[in-house]
């Protein structure tokens, strides 16, 4: 059972294996940002996506871990505008962890 004084992100990550992330090319490092560009790639001029998010299985080349298990950003001060709105226990969350057979937030942390 999770720890639960524990993040509860950190024994899920689903959401890092379930979404595209795309974001703004300002927030690559080297156009004005923090996200290592070697983990991300190049869209459009304006475009960056993180890399393995358009791929199947969708998977974060930034995500360290197992899904549903032990999970972490490998670059969390850095990553991107999308992974910081995307809040625990919200509709996205929840959406990707039943995609990765995992229960609803509430529930899990019960
Ligand atoms: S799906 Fe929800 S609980 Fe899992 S890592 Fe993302 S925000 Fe955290
Ligand atoms: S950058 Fe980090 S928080 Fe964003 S999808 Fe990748 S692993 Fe998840």
């Amino acid at each position: 059972m999770a720890d639960p004084l524990e993040h509860p992100c950190l024994a899920c990550g689903a959401c890092c294996a379930a979404y595209r992330v795309d974001f703004a090319v300002y927030e690559i490092e080297g156009h004005g940002g923090s996200v290592p560009a070697g983990l991300a790639v190049e869209v459009t001029g304006n475009t960056w996506r993180m890399r393995g998010t358009d791929h199947v299985p969708i998977r974060c080349a930034g995500l360290v871990g197992k899904v549903g298990e032990r999970a972490s950003c490998g670059i969390y001060e850095w990553r991107p505008n999308p992974c910081r709105e995307l809040e625990p226990g919200s509709h996205g969350c929840e959406r990707a962890r039943a995609r990765h057979g995992l229960p609803p937030l509430e529930t899990a942390m019960l």
